[in-house]
């Protein structure tokens, strides 16, 4: 099963854009800010939920028949929880970039990565042209 699935966010309020508003000004930012820690708040309570899932299965050990489907079950939580901690990683680099008055420009090439892009995707540093060149670098190395 692919691991690929970054787990979004489920609840933001879109952004109302102004016209004529600047790119990344204070309310955007706050706005960033906030879907950003929510995420992070949202991961917390899933890595909580995953260990003490883990503890309550262990408890119940008792058959040692089941106990080769039940380390693959906790070898399933330890990889889901390895992906959550590296996502909260990022979501804190992500703030760092906020603070820094970095936030929301392409890494590579400089231009505006934009607002709805970054809501689907807060931790995205790349606009979605860089990004798919990426992508399409990556596939053919992996080829
Ligand atoms: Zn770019």
């Amino acid at each position: 099963m692919p691991e690929t699935k970054e787990s979004l966010l489920k609840h933001y309020v879109p952004y109302q854009l102004k016209e004529g508003e600047e790119y990344m000004n204070e309310a955007q930012l706050e706005h960033f800010k906030s879907i950003l820690n929510a995420w992070k708040r949202e991961l917390m309570e899933e890595v909580d939920s995953t260990i003490h899932h883990m503890q309550e299965d262990a408890a119940n050990f008792a058959d040692p028949s089941d106990r080769a489907s039940q380390e693959e079950e906790f070898s399933l939580e330890l990889r889901t929880r390895d992906r959550e901690r590296k996502l909260t990683k990022k979501i804190n680099e992500t703030l760092e970039r906020i603070e820094d008055d970095d936030y929301g420009y392409c890494d590579s090439c400089g231009v505006e990565i934009g607002i709805r892009r970054l809501e689907a995707r807060p931790t995205a540093t790349l606009c979605i042209d860089c990004k798919t060149l990426a992508e399409i670098k990556e596939k053919q190395l992996g080829s």
